[in-house]
C-alpha cells in the first residue's frame, strides 16, 4: 500500500500529490494557484486528468479552491469531512470570521459579501463523506477526526509509513510550528483536543497545510508545541 508523497507548496497552501497504486491529491490550492497545481503536476508526468481521488481535509477556499475544476476535468472520487461537506458542496457558507481572534472580530463587522467573496470556491459533490475512523482503502490511509479548525477537518493518517496530512491542525511556516488561522476556527478547545490526538500518533512526518514538512518525530514536534500553546492561553 506504499505511496510517494510529492509536496505542491504555495505561500497560500500546500497541497500534495499521491502516487502508489493510485494517484490522489490531497487538497487543491487556492483558486488562483491552479497553473502552478498543473505545473507541478506535470513535472513529475501527472495530468489533472490523472487524478483519480482528492482527499479534502477541510472546507477553506485555500483546500478546495480547485476541487470543482479538477473534479470535472478527471471524474476523481472527492472525500472529505461530512461536517464540512455542505461547505463544499455550496449548500451552507463558510461560518462568518471567528470572535478567537482580534482580526476575526474586526472582519465580523465587515459586510456580508466581503467576507463571502474572500471565500468563495465553485462548489463540488462529495462522493464520500467521513466522521473519523474510516479507512481510504485505496491509500491505506486511517481518517482521523480532529475538528476544532472545521467542524469537519479531518486528517489522514499513514500507520505503516510513520506520517500523515494533517491540514491546518499545525501549520510550519519556516518551519516554525503554529496555530491554524483563528480568525477562520471554530472551537480553540477543540483544537488543543485534535492536536492532543495527533501528538499521541506514531508521527515521524506531518504534511501540513501550511509551510513546511514537520519532521523527524513529528508527534513530539506536534506535542511540544501544543503544550507551549496551552500553557500560553491557560488552558
Ligand atoms: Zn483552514
Amino acid at each position: 500500500m506504499g505511496f510517494e508523497v510529492i509536496p505542491i507548496m504555495t505561500m497560500q497552501g500546500n497541497a500534495f500529490l499521491l502516487r502508489g497504486d493510485h494517484v490522489g491529491l490531497v487538497d487543491t490550492l487556492t483558486p488562483w494557484r491552479y497553473r502552478k497545481l498543473v505545473a507541478r503536476l506535470g513535472d513529475f508526468r501527472v495530468s489533472v486528468g490523472d487524478i483519480e481521488f482528492v482527499l479534502i481535509t477541510h472546507h477553506h477556499f485555500d483546500h478546495c479552491g480547485n476541487l470543482a475544476k479538477i473534479k470535472s476535468l478527471s471524474g476523481a472520487t472527492v472525500i472529505a469531512g461530512e461536517a464540512d461537506a455542505p461547505v463544499i458542496e455550496g449548500a451552507a457558507d463558510a461560518p462568518p470570521p471567528s470572535k478567537l481572534s482580534r482580526l476575526g472580530k474586526a472582519m465580523a463587522v465587515l459586510p456580508e459579501p466581503v467576507i463571502n467573496r474572500y471565500q468563495r470556491y465553485e462548489p463540488a459533490t462529495v462522493d464520500r463523506k467521513l466522521t473519523g475512523g474510516e479507512t481510504v482503502e485505496e491509500f491505506g490511509l486511517e481518517v482521523i477526526a480532529v475538528p476544532g479548525h472545521t467542524a469537519g477537518g479531518v486528517a489522514y493518517y499513514d500507520r505503516e509509513g510513520r506520517r500523515a496530512f494533517i491540514g491546518d491542525m499545525v501549520s510550519n511556516y519556516y518551519a516554525k510550528p503554529g496555530m491554524p488561522a483563528l480568525m477562520a476556527s471554530e472551537s480553540l478547545e477543540e483544537i488543543f483536543a485534535s492536536q492532543e490526538v495527533l501528538s499521541m500518533l506514531d508521527l515521524d512526518i506531518a504534511y501540513p497545510g501550511h509551510g513546511v514538512v514537520l519532521q523527524p518525530d513529528a508527534s513530539k514536534i506536534i506535542d511540544d508545541f501544543a503544550r507551549a500553546k496551552k500553557a500560553e492561553y491557560g488552558r
